[in-house]
């Protein structure tokens, strides 16, 4: 193989739009979609509330703000979200609930394999309610693949718990269902199913289904109302949005059942990685990202990652000195073995 080549596991939000998909943006019927007439925008909403099983859903410029709205249109101000320590909404959002929601970020301790314990989520609950000195729960968000805990997918046991536990104290669930997919593709169930046990859901067009810009919210009509008010308000209401929905609604054709491919690379990649001494491969993988660890001490993260990207490999440290790996549809099976030739070439 080329050696030239430059093998991108940074994250599958490199995937480009695909030619059907940029062929779909020219050919798309417009409107002002803050006026809800662009037609494209509209189908591609009902498209999303139909597989995700949800009344309603709405087209966002990114999964931040997906997340953001969805917390705002949940939670009151002064109230606060119980969110996992190692979530995207908690590291990698910027505090946006609390600077545009007024809403407090409580960090739950995230399990190995994605979960918030119950236990955990309880003791974030006040004893006495009315006691004025608490700030009370509004929301609890579950992220689903789990991507710093390695793509891990949340259980359906552990689903049916959650909402039990979420009537049980009258606290809405939101899915950070950012790979939702993928998830979807491991499980072997259709991701309505999935969302059947929360309040709200958010995906990302913009990752594995490879579309160039975008996310969905989905949930109840009145919840997604909610949404679109807010969404106008963090200035996310855009006009000919169709350009951009129209490669959604391609990615939702076309782009889910060869998220299978990204998982048996994934394995591929985690299998030869084990057999490599001098790395541990930290996580079980069920999804299409893949974490190590470099423990031969001649090697920092830095220095594996100067390293492969001389070499065309990128990828790159995602927390507590791990190194992500990430495939999707720009990864073929000779890149994850060109991959694991440098890699073991750095250790030789
Ligand atoms: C990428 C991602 C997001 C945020 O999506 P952006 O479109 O990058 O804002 C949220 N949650 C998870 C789990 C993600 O992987």
């Amino acid at each position: 193989m080329d050696k030239s080549i430059k093998i991108e596991l940074r994250s599958d939000t490199f995937t480009l739009p695909t030619s059907a998909m940029l062929t779909a943006m020219t050919q798309a019927k417009l409107g002002d979609d803050v006026y809800g007439e662009d037609p494209t925008v509209r189908e591609l909403e009902a498209k999303a509330a139909h597989m995700l099983g949800k009344e309603a859903a709405i087209f966002m410029p990114s999964g931040t703000m997906a997340n953001l709205a969805s917390i705002m249109a949940h939670c009151p101000r002064g109230t606060k979200v119980l969110v996992g320590d190692e979530s995207d909404i908690y590291i990698y959002e910027a505090a946006g609930a609390s600077i545009c929601g007024g809403v407090m970020y409580e960090p739950i301790k995230t399990k190995s394999d994605g979960r918030l314990d119950l236990y955990d989520l309880q003791q974030s609950i006040p004893r006495d309610t009315t006691d004025p000195q608490f700030a009370l729960p509004g929301l609890i968000c579950l992220e689903n693949p789990h991507n710093r805990m390695g793509g891990r997918v949340l259980p359906l046991s552990y689903l049916v718990d959650i909402q039990r536990f979420s009537k049980q104290h009258n606290i809405p669930v939101h899915m950070d269902g950012a790979r939702i997919w993928n998830a979807a593709i491991t499980m072997g169930i259709p991701a309505s199913t999935i969302a059947s046990y929360v309040d709200s859901i958010q995906f990302c067009l913009s990752k594995g289904l490879s579309a160039p810009i975008g996310s969905m919210v989905a949930g109840s009509q009145a919840f997604i109302q909610n949404v679109y008010r807010i969404r106008k308000m963090l200035g996310g209401g855009m006009r000919q949005t169709g350009v951009i929905a129209a490669a959604g609604i391609v990615a939702l054709d076309q782009m889910i059942n060869r998220l299978e491919d990204d998982h048996i690379n994934a394995r591929l990649l985690a299998k030869g990685l084990a057999k490599i001494p001098g790395i541990i491969c930290e996580t079980q993988v069920e999804t299409n990202i893949v974490f190590f660890r470099v423990t031969d001490s001649r090697f920092t993260w830095e220095k594996v990652v100067h390293f492969l990207q001389q070499h065309g490999v990128y990828v790159d440290e995602l927390g507590h000195g791990r190194i992500r790996a990430v495939t999707h549809a720009g990864i073929k099976t000779e890149h994850i073995e060109q991959a694991l030739k440098v890699i073991r070439h750095m250790l030789a």
